[in-house]
């Protein structure tokens, strides 16, 4: 065996022996950073070493710092699990190493990546000619789209940015929901506007926009303007009434953008395919499927209805770069990069639209199980009406339930992670990992019941 056979097989065997630890590992990893640059830190050494005894080295070093994600039950923040078809796929696309931004040059690449942008725009009930751009994540995907709403409303009204920039420019009304993901606030700051110049609607007791407020808040506006809507909100998964929100805006010819990182999956499923309802009118939608589609990171989506919007905000002039059709980097800002899609395509192959469907019926099955669970526990209440995949809670004092959030992290059960909602501490379930069992959901019922009666 050569050097490359040898360190892979070391990678192999190193991976499924991580995996294998998952059902009875603690979650939470056991290690802090600064014990993890102990291990890994020095100097850099003077000579080499084998390349499959590196990799040994790194799966025992980084072993007890590793948080236990792909296992089935993280229930932290909003992150996926690995689907099987999707990890491996995702090997292949290191061993292949295509620099997927251009057709010319990596056609398998990226057509598995357009098709599987295909596939997603007809499960998300989606135009078929919107572009598809595959960027690292959810927080990228709104950046992409808010970038070519940017060019796009400012063009309506007369004005060509990549021309003449942003510094004269008319002002663009940035309009957001109360409860938007904060990753819409970092995009706005990466394009040039100001938390000043945000007009921040009102949300309702669940975290969706307001129609009445957005309504009165429009009122006599003709200038460039963006509207902001959230399919998922993270810590309830509540959904903004897209069939009432998007016609107001649109009467005032906003470009509207929906953050769905992990909401817009819903649309997969017939069941909580109602939440998605009018979704479809929007300009761009963001979504992410190193979340609830399960493939490795990373991996989000830009999804533009008309490509000619991400075009002019993207395609690059440099001659030695050659177009034929819409490549990767005409719809992204990156130019090289690794073939995300793959993952994603192996994800839809081997699930399937029934498996797909099931998927995301039994995150939202799991969430209600854990709801129920945890609403049966002396003094625990349940914030959120849970019509996703997200479960808030939380115990009668802010301190009771972040010492709660702490002993469950050290227990190792299971992971959960804390939040503030409406100036109280919480705790929040996550629902987002294919792994997730009803055991799973019994073992994490029964150890916060512990840890509370203790
Ligand atoms: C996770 C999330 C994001 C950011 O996505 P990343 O993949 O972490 O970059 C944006 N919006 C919402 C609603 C999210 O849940």
């Amino acid at each position: 065996m050569d050097d490359r056979e040898r360190a892979l097989d070391a990678a192999h065997r190193r991976a499924t022996e991580f995996l294998q630890t998952l059902d009875d590992r603690p979650v939470w990893p056991r290690a802090s950073l600064d014990e993890m640059l102990g291990a890994f830190g020095g100097p850099l050494p003077a000579h080499g070493m084998d390349p499959a005894a590196v990799v040994d080295e790194i799966a025992q070093r980084a072993d007890p710092g590793l948080v236990a994600i792909p296992g089935g039950r993280f229930f932290g923040f909003v992150i996926g699990g690995t689907h099987p078809a999707a990890l491996a796929a995702d090997w292949l696309v290191s061993a292949w190493d295509q620099n997927s931004g251009s057709s010319t040059l990596t056609p398998a690449t990226v057509a598995m990546e357009r098709v599987a942008g295909k596939w997603m725009l007809e499960l998300f009930g989606l135009p078929a000619s919107a572009s598809v751009g595959f960027v690292t994540g959810g927080q990228l995907a709104n950046f992409t789209c808010l970038a070519a709403a940017r060019s796009a409303v400012l063009a309506r009204h007369g004005w060509d940015i990549a021309e003449l920039g942003l510094r004269s420019a008319p002002r663009v009304r940035f309009v957001i929901g109360a409860d938007r993901h904060g990753s819409i606030d970092r995009a706005a700051r990466f394009l040039g506007i100001g938390r000043s110049e945000f007009t921040i609607i009102a949300s309702d007791d669940q975290g969706r926009m307001r129609a009445d407020a957005l309504e009165r808040t429009l009122e006599g506006e003709d200038g460039p303007l963006i509207v902001c809507l959230q399919a998922g909100e993270v810590h309830t998964g509540a959904f903004d009434d897209f069939g009432a929100l998007i016609p107001i805006a649109q009467r005032h010819r906003a470009w509207v953008h929906v953050d769905g990182a992990f909401g817009l999956w819903a649309a997969a499923s017939a069941s909580l395919r109602p939440l998605t309802a009018g979704m479809h009118l929007a300009d761009s939608w963001a979504t992410d499927a190193h979340k609830t589609l399960n493939v490795p990171y990373d991996c989000g989506m830009a999804i533009v209805r008309n490509p000619a919007d991400s075009i002019a905000a993207f395609r690059t002039g440099g001659d030695y770069l050659i177009y034929s059709g819409l490549d990767p980097w005409d719809v992204t800002p990156e130019l090289s990069r690794r073939a995300r899609g793959v993952p994603a395509w192996a994800a839809m192959r081997s699930m399937g639209q029934d498996g797909i469907a099931r998927l995301i019926d039994g995150l939202h099955a799991n969430a209600v199980a854990m709801a129920a669970g945890l609403a049966a526990i002396d003094a625990m209440e349940v914030l959120n009406d849970v019509d996703y995949t997200q479960v808030m809670f939380r115990l009668e004092t802010d301190d009771a339930t972040r010492a709660l959030g702490a002993a469950i992290l050290a227990d190792g059960t299971a992971a959960v992670t804390g939040a503030e909602w409406r100036g109280r501490a919480t705790l929040r379930c996550s629902m987002s990992s294919w792994a997730t069992t009803t055991s799973d959901i019994d073992r994490t019922v029964s150890a916060i019941r512990r840890l509370v009666n203790a």
